[in-house]
């Protein structure tokens, strides 16, 4: 089955709710109106039959109303308290006298049932006739030796009918108040759901070319309002990593394109001009450095594009990162060397990080590499290790050719470097940095630089030792 619209359902649930407590407020009321009006006739029937009673007197074993008749308000009571009563002789069970309006009705009590009331307490008894429902209270009153049963009543039929009018509106307001809150929560609905649509059709028009569109914030501050700032956040995300990736892609087709029509230019001058096989040798041996290099770089890219897409499992495990230095700078010393370089290193030993050995290896080797590339013949790089409460700290000082303030922030960068006139060199593509960024990234480290043109530069990369409680 197709789920509900939310306005269909919203509309159900609000129509729902106020049947419920119409019907509820309804049933409430009629009861509180029953037991009220009930309450009142008991109490008017107990208030004729002793007003009755004060104004019944014995004439010779007659019973006659005495009350003065030019007194409206006596005349009007006895007219009203008389309506329904019937005296009966306890002793014999035979009635003496009743009201005219019960007169001709079925309204008799047997002598057995006379005697009953006269020996029980007085109570109330409801008597159905064919025209209607009449409530009695029975009293004994006596008079010399004799004792009769009075009976004094009244009509229970306009409560009944009071009730019954009650019922018949609320047949017509309960459908008519939930028809009403239908309409009205229909119309409700909609108008809260308005925004949403809005939202909705300008969501649906954002497209990747588009993507500095955003969605209309309406000021309110409300859930839709803040719906509306998260998705902008997300798209904000989004387009910048969209640029990202155009930029890359940019990148990308301009650093492959050099060394392949460096390549093609040597490749085509060697066809039209070279004749001995000692030419095309040295042609090759030049072009094996630009096929050395866009292999670098493929590499590069390769790692960096697995990395980022998660696919780089990062371990975590105790790496000694202090003798990792100490092989490392062993391993360069000769390239070092052959710069007319000196290579030395302080190295706190058994400082220990919890990581992959294998990209902690990559982290060094990039940063110790770059201080003896960017270092002129005669000049100096020292690597040091250390370690505090928190932290193992790798610090890479060159005397180098250091790098310039305004291209500081960009050197991690994909494809930066601070030299554009370097771009053909082989040695380096610039995704050095932004892979030792990451590398470290993934260490819950951090990497910083300090760097002075002409005077060399300082490298410091922090891991973390202890293994923080994300708690
Ligand atoms: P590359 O492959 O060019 O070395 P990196 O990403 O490793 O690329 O470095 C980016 C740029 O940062 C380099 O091209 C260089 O301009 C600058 N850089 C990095 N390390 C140093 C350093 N120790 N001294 C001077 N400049 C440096």
């Amino acid at each position: 089955m197709r789920p509900l619209a939310l306005r269909t359902k919203l509309t159900l649930f609000y129509s729902i709710t106020v049947s419920v407590l119409l019907v509820g407020l309804a049933l409430i009321y009629y009861r509180v109106l029953t037991v009220g009006i009930d309450r009142d006739l008991t109490q008017d029937i107990l208030d004729r039959t002793s007003g009755l009673r004060g104004y019944l007197r014995f004439e010779e074993g007659q019973p006659i109303f005495v009350y003065d008749m030019n007194d409206p308000d006596e005349v009007t009571f006895i007219n009203r308290a008389a309506r329904y009563y019937q005296l009966y002789d306890i002793r014999t069970g035979g009635l003496l006298r009743e009201s005219d309006e019960l007169q001709g009705s079925q309204v008799r009590f047997s002598r057995e049932d006379v005697q009953h009331y006269a020996e029980t307490q007085p109570t109330f008894t409801d008597v159905h006739t064919d025209q209607d429902q009449i409530r009695f209270r029975n009293e004994v009153v006596t008079s010399g030796r004799e004792s009769y049963l009075l009976l004094v009543g009244a009509s229970v039929k306009p409560i009944k009918e009071t009730l019954d009018s009650f019922l018949e509106g609320l047949a017509w307001v309960i459908p008519s108040g939930v028809l009403l809150a239908a309409v009205a929560s229909w119309f409700m609905a909609g108008k809260a759901l308005e925004p949403v649509a809005a939202l909705g059709k300008a969501a649906g028009e954002i497209a990747v070319s588009s993507l500095d569109r955003r969605l209309p914030v309406r000021g309110t501050n409300d859930e839709l309002d803040q719906l509306a700032m998260q998705f902008n956040q997300t798209l904000e995300r989004l387009e910048k990593a969209v640029d990202e990736m155009k930029q890359f892609t940019a990148s990308i087709s301009h650093e492959l394109r050099t060394p392949l029509a460096i390549l093609r230019g040597e490749a085509e001058i060697a066809l039209m001009q070279t004749s001995s096989a000692e030419q095309f040798r040295r042609v090759l041996a030049s072009q094996l450095e630009e096929f050395e290099k866009l292999t670098r770089m493929i590499n590069q890219l390769l790692t960096l594009a697995r990395a980022e897409s998660g696919e780089v499992e990062i371990l975590k495990e105790p790496v000694n990162i202090s003798a990792m230095v100490q092989t490392i700078i062993e391993d360069l010393e000769p390239v070092a060397a052959s710069k007319n370089l000196t290579l030395s290193s302080d190295c706190h030993p058994g400082v220990t990080v919890n990581g992959d050995g294998a990209w902690i290896e990559r982290i060094v080797l990039n940063l110790v590499g770059n201080a003896i590339k960017f270092t002129q013949p005669g000049g100096h790089v020292n690597v040091s290790v250390s370690e505090d409460a928190h932290n193992a700290t790798l610090d890479v000082h060159d005397n180098g050719i250091g790098i310039a303030p305004e291209a500081l922030p960009h050197i991690f960068e994909r494809f930066y470097r601070t030299d554009p006139s370097r771009s053909n060199r082989a040695d380096g593509v610039g995704l050095g940095l932004s892979l030792v960024k990451w590398a470290v990234n993934q260490h819950d480290g951090s990497i910083e630089v300090d760097s002075t043109p002409g005077k060399g530069s300082h490298f410091r990369v922090k891991f973390p030792t202890r293994i923080i409680n994300p708690n």
